[in-house]
């Protein structure tokens, strides 16, 4: 075999799937996948791409049939094995509909774990469809060549959320003009909570600021709109941590 890691030989479509993933293991695509792969990409059998499903690393795979039944994909070499990827949570409060799929798309790029659209006291009305959310975080995670995909959950009450929150999980608290927030600390493993268009209300950043879990984070002097604070937040938790020692 030549240049095995080039994406010449694995062809440069990459594709989400369910399921599971070893030599030889057949795929049978859904019908948007099926859709892209032979209407929008012009690909037969014969072609390569790469397949993922989360769990088994990522596959060189060839489309064996491309027919009205279907389109079927064979695995043949894995490329890459899975690794273990930032243990980030979002807990963003709901924004409007395009603002939060940005978000989402965004933060799928940043390797976020899990989305928690939460419902806080000036949240936008309007629930998200969490299989509309799903969908985004598929074509982004396809996109940004991470090896998983993240977990989108159903809208929810923040204080419900925070009554359940896992113990040894620190919550960043993203909260605008505030003397005493600092920068966001470096995490491996926690979450990053962001407020709505609107920010938290008052009797909701007395709740924030007494729980044993939270840190209260600064993003800067300016105010930013609730979808770009999260992704600044997010970059900003996940920057290594010899970014804060000057001398290194
Ligand atoms: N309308 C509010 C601002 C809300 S900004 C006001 O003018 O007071 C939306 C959310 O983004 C906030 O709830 C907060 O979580 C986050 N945010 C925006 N700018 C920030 C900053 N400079 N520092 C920390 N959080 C910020």
């Amino acid at each position: 075999m030549t240049t095995p890691s080039s994406q010449a030989d694995h062809g440069s479509i990459r594709l989400h799937v369910s399921a599971p993933l070893g030599a030889g293991a057949s795929v049978l695509l859904e019908e948007r996948q099926a859709r892209y792969l032979g209407t929008v990409m012009r690909r037969s059998a014969g072609d390569r791409l790469r397949l993922f499903n989360g769990q088994d690393g990522e596959w060189r795979a060839v489309i064996r049939d491309m027919g009205k039944r279907g389109v079927r994909l064979e695995a043949e070499t894995q490329i890459r094995p899975q690794i273990a990827e930032p243990d980030l949570w979002l807990l963003l409060s709901i924004i409007k509909r395009d603002a939060l799929e940005w978000a989402v798309e965004k933060a799928t790029e940043l390797g976020v774990a899990e989305i928690h659209p939460v419902v806080t006291a000036r949240s936008q009305p309007a629930r998200p469809n969490p299989e509309r959310l799903a969908a985004i975080a598929v074509e982004a995670a396809e996109q940004c060549e991470r090896l998983s995909i993240p977990r989108i959950h159903a809208a929810q009450p923040l204080e419900n959320l925070l009554r359940g929150w896992p113990e040894g999980r620190p919550l960043v608290a993203a909260i605008e003009r505030d003397g005493a927030a600092t920068a966001p600390p470096p995490l491996v493993s926690g979450a990053l909570l962001v407020g709505p268009e609107g920010g938290f209300d008052p009797r909701e950043l007395d709740v924030l600021r007494r729980l044993p879990f939270l840190v209260a984070a600064s993003l800067g002097a300016r105010i930013l709109r609730a979808e770009t604070a999260a992704i600044v937040g997010l970059a900003l938790l996940q920057r290594p941590s010899e970014f804060l020692n000057n001398d290194a």
